[in-house]
């Protein structure tokens, strides 16, 4: 007796997509070897078969109900599928949910580019509407080092082509990623790389070494110097001065010290002052990292 098709929730999935039906089209992340991550880990990548992707569609209004009109293609780099199956997917996906609002997916900057642009258009059309790319530094140095993959100069390559297709773009900031070491060049390189995107969205994060990652051994070894609190303000406040985007910002995350959810450039200085008090009050209260969010 075969056992009935049982439905896979992807691991993970933006802070945005809290509310969004998610499906797993595929498992783990094929790259895995950010020096910051271990989300995936314990998941060796692989492809799912079609027929299965097709079954958990069909199981979604059992899962969700009809209310959410939100889908995230989970895991890491669902953009890695072909064209032809990310569009298979995502027709049946709204054969089944006609009146979906969104659909999203993480995407690498170097998948983005090795797609063509009549594929990425396709998809899409298709629509798959907002891609989450992980940017973390536009330091060439810290991308290096952290084994990001993309030189800054390709993240925005890939970065612009999907805007080009016509997705919705939302890059990822993680403050603190260069250390002490490398704080001025992850300052300069991120506001140069986000002038050149202007994304629709930047979503940013700070630094948590994850126990067992390369970085909390590096830590531990001494060769990587975590930033303090005040430190990754004062780069995030660096970081705003710097730029000149039409961008929604937010820090949408529980490891970010000061809560931001604002639009660039109208509440620049709203922002700047929102960042000034976080770092006057990390200078007046020792902050450490045990103290994040205290407004
Ligand atoms: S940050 Fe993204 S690309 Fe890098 S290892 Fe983690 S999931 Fe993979």
């Amino acid at each position: 007796m075969t056992s009935p098709h049982t439905f896979d929730f992807p691991p993970y999935r933006p802070p945005s997509e809290a509310q969004s039906m998610l499906l797993r089209v595929t498992h783990g992340c094929p790259w895995n070897k950010c020096a910051f991550c271990s989300m995936y880990k314990k998941y060796p990548f692989a492809r799912k078969p079609m027929a299965e992707i097709k079954a958990d569609i069909d199981l979604m209004p059992t899962v969700y109900g009809s209310g959410a009109n939100h889908v995230f293609l989970g895991d890491s780099n669902s953009l890695l599928l072909s064209a032809d199956d990310l569009v298979e997917i995502l027709t049946h996906l709204y054969s089944v949910f006609p009146n979906l609002k969104r659909v999203t997916s993480y995407a690498r900057a170097k998948t983005v580019l090795k797609k063509s642009a009549a594929d990425l258009k396709r998809i899409c059309e298709a629509g798959l509407t907002r891609l989450h790319i992980g940017l973390e530094s536009g330091s060439d140095k810290v991308l290096q080092l952290i084994h990001k993959g993309p030189t800054a100069d390709e993240i925005i390559e890939g970065s612009l082509k999907s805007k080009a297709a016509g997705f919705q773009c939302s890059i990822y900031v993680l403050l603190g990623i260069g250390g002490m070491e490398y704080t001025m060049d992850h300052r300069q390189g991120t506001i140069r790389v986000l002038n050149a995107i202007d994304p629709h969205f930047i979503r940013v994060r700070t630094l948590t070494p994850i126990p067992k990652s390369d970085i909390a051994r590096w830590i531990a070894e001494g060769s990587f110097t975590q930033v303090s609190p005040l430190v990754s303000i004062e780069e995030e406040r660096d970081i705003v001065a710097g730029l000149n985007v039409n961008s929604r910002f937010l820090n949408d995350h529980a490891s970010n010290i000061v809560p931001l959810d604002a639009q660039l450039p109208a509440d620049k200085e709203q922002m700047l002052v929102a960042l000034d008090r976080g770092i006057e009050y990390c200078k007046k209260n020792e902050v450490g990292y045990a103290d994040y969010r205290y407004l």
